[in-house]
């Protein structure tokens, strides 16, 4: 597992982050690299669903003992997979009634050792109307001033991610039917 990149893409709901990992998954295969992918949140419900908890939408107003005990779960989980690339798909914080809670906490941090951490960003206006059109999902109220302000809590939180981890941070856009860009330039910030 040395020499394994371990991924970490952050972006808020919407954004576009599953669409883009199936594109680097698809990209990577074509080349024989080994690539396994695990998003953060499906991860802690296979966890959650034995203590009853149904979706990954309820799973996030569990309390916070709950939520350290899922994170830690899935946090282990990740760590011992054995992949040339382990993509992991999550969320930089979680809303919460008492504020935004790290998504990545320093516990979790030190569990995963995260190579490389990537910021998946786009337009406010394009997130807004993909969270509109993908009735697919339980999402909260969606506004634009709400994702601006998402956008910018995300950035903080994956600063702050970066100066405990010593990885570092890319930025990338996913801009309208240019995933598969987004894909490449992920691919290249990590040696690929
Ligand atoms: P969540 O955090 O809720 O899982 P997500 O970041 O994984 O969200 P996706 O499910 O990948 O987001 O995408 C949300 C919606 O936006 C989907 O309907 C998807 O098809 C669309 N979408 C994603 N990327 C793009 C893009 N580059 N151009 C156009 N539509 C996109
Ligand atoms: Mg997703």
């Amino acid at each position: 597992m040395a020499g394994t990149r371990r991924v970490v893409i952050v972006g808020i709901p919407g954004v576009g982050k599953t669409t883009v990992v199936e594109h680097i998954v698809r990209i990577l295969k074509s080349r024989n690299t080994g690539v396994r992918v695990v998003s953060f949140g499906t991860e802690m419900l296979e966890h959650a669903k034995r203590r009853g908890i149904k979706d990954r939408d309820a799973l996030r107003k569990e309390g916070r003992d709950e939520q350290e005990r899922l994170q830690r779960e899935a946090a282990k989980s990740i760590s011992v997979i054995d992949s040339e690339v382990v993509v992991i798909d999550t969320h930089a914080f979680i809303a919460t009634p008492s504020g935004y809670y790290p998504g990545l906490p320093s516990p979790i941090l030190d569990i995963i050792r995260p190579t490389h951490l990537i910021s998946l960003t786009a337009k406010p206006e394009r997130i807004f109307s993909r969270r509109e059109q993908d009735k697919s999902r339980t999402r909260d109220p969606n506004s634009i001033s709400g994702i601006k302000r998402e956008l910018a809590i995300q950035d903080a939180m994956l600063s702050a991610c970066s100066v405990h981890s010593g990885s570092p941070v890319m930025p990338v856009f996913n801009r309208d039917g240019e995933a598969n860009d987004a894909a490449e330039k992920i691919l290249r910030s990590v040696g690929l």
